[in-house]
């Protein structure tokens, strides 16, 4: 893990306010109990926000997440209407999947209904959020070792967060709790590490976009 692989402060300061919607949350969360970097760098925007950060009785991140984007639908400029506390650190013999993501897809992802989204690489839907609202996609994607996903694009922003193996991209090289933070700009192929399956949590604004060679005949694909 390096500091260069951290959720954005901005993305934490949101999170902390309560402001984000529940699969980002969930996926901040998620990053935090598993990188100590993103928790130190977590307590110190704590410390620097101390004010605008209200203790308060934890509350589960299901609801609490969505309570606080409810609250403050049509009213940003208004104080947060609760605090999202830092989960705690996965200590000893860790889970493979840590909480809170434990709590939203259980401890074995061998028992998911996984479906073939490409070759070498399969997907399963998050059951989070309201998909009703639209646009967020929560997926986790296990990608076969030394797959590459194909060259590709976002229409919004892309957020990744490994969980076990590895993969490499233009940005570097992403292990177990590093998180990726793309946006529309970033276009790139992501390769699995040799050795073990790849398996990350996405939380993506849109569908991604393929610009490889073959991207017009693929993008129909995956986009189903
Ligand atoms: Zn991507």
């Amino acid at each position: 893990m390096t500091e260069t692989h951290l959720i954005t402060d901005e993305l934490l300061l949101s999170y902390a306010a309560g402001a984000v919607e529940e699969p980002v949350a969930l996926l901040v969360a998620t990053h935090l109990a598993l990188n100590p970097l993103a928790r130190s760098r977590y307590r110190r925007l704590e410390a620097l926000g101390g004010a605008m950060m209200e203790e308060i009785e934890p509350t589960p991140l299901r609801q609490g997440a969505l309570d606080a984007v409810l609250a403050r639908l049509g009213e940003p400029e208004a104080l947060p209407a609760r605090a999202i506390r830092l989960p705690a650190a996965e200590h000893g013999p860790q889970s493979l999947i840590p909480r809170p993501l434990r709590d939203y897809i259980g401890d074995d992802p061998a028992t998911l209904a996984w479906k073939p989204l490409m070759r070498g690489v399969v997907a399963f839907d998050v059951p989070v959020g309201d998909p009703a609202t639209g646009g967020v996609s929560t997926q986790l994607l296990k990608i076969e070792p030394g797959r590459a996903v194909p060259q590709h694009t976002h229409r919004g922003a892309e957020l990744v967060l490994v969980l076990d193996g590895g993969f490499t991209d233009l940005n570097g090289h992403f292990i177990r709790g590093d998180a990726s933070v793309g946006d529309e700009t970033l276009d790139h192929r992501p390769v699995a590490d040799p050795g073990s399956d790849c398996l990350c949590l996405i939380v993506a604004d849109g569908p991604v976009r393929l610009t490889g060679p073959l991207g017009w005949l693929t993008n129909r694909f995956w986009g189903s």
